[in-house]
Order: structure tokens, then sequence, then C-alpha cells
């Protein structure tokens, strides 16, 4: 499994070691929980809005680096855009996993999640933040990634 280290890049372990905005937020305006039976990743997002703007974001729970990390970084990703930029984001992000984003770079420090294309049972750990974020967003209540 040498090619699995090369996912494990340096921002990775950072993010799943000292995730960012890793707390709950209260008052919450909305919130969802994630689940990803297969890696048993679980993680609740929590958005204060102001208007249709992410005025400030937070998880919490438990999972695998990968999705760890990706819960931190999607924080910071989204905090202070406006919901239809976070989903535009989201569909970038989605791409960028999948192995169809023709730009990677162009997407800053999550384009460290571009080499999870290659392993379809880590696609769900790095996305499941992101779908959380979009059931909470369209106020979905949880989600599993089955
Ligand atoms: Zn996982």
């Amino acid at each position: 499994m040498a090619d699995l280290k090369a996912l494990y890049q340096e921002q990775i372990l950072d993010h799943s070691k000292n995730p960012r905005n890793f707390h709950k937020l209260e008052p919450a305006d909305r919130t969802a929980l994630g689940r990803n039976p297969l890696c048993g990743d679980q993680f609740t997002v929590y958005l204060r809005m102001e208007g249709d703007r992410i005025a400030d974001v937070a998880f919490e729970g438990q999972g695998c680096a990968i999705s760890k990390s990706s819960a931190s970084m999607m924080t910071q990703a989204v905090k202070g855009k406006t919901e239809d930029e976070a989903e535009h984001l989201f569909d970038r992000f989605h791409d960028l996993v999948m192995g169809k984003e023709a730009d990677p770079d162009s997407l800053g420090k999550l384009a460290v999640f571009q080499g999870v294309s290659e392993f379809p049972i880590r696609v769900k750990c790095a996305s499941l933040s992101w779908h959380t974020l979009k059931a909470a967003l369209e106020s979905k209540g949880s989600i599993s990634m089955e």
C-alpha cells in the first residue's frame, strides 16, 4: 500500500491532528449529521447564517485522518461564503476527488485531496463533510454515505 502513503501528506496529517473549527457551535442556525458507515466516520456540521452567507461553521465528531482533515479544511474553505458559492465549491471538490477537476491547483489547499480519486473508499471519507454541509444548507438533518 505504498501509494496510500502519498495520501497522507503533511497538510492532511496536520489537519487531522489539529482540526480547525472543531467544536460545537451554539447557537447554530442549521446542523446536519453525516455518517460514512464503511469507514466509521461520523461528523456533525454546524452553521451560523447571516442571510444567505455562512457567517460561521464548525464541526465535531470522529473519523479517519482523511475524513477529519477534509472536514477541517472544508470549514476553512466555506466560512464567509454564500450558499451558492459553497455549493459551487462542493461541486468542484466532488470533481476533484472523482479525478475530474481540470485545474486542481486553483482549489488551493483542497488540492491535496486529489490523490483520493484512486481510492474509491477514501472518496467517501474525503467528501463526507461536504455532503454533510450540503445537507445542513438544505436542512436535511442527516445523511449516510452508503
Ligand atoms: Zn474514513
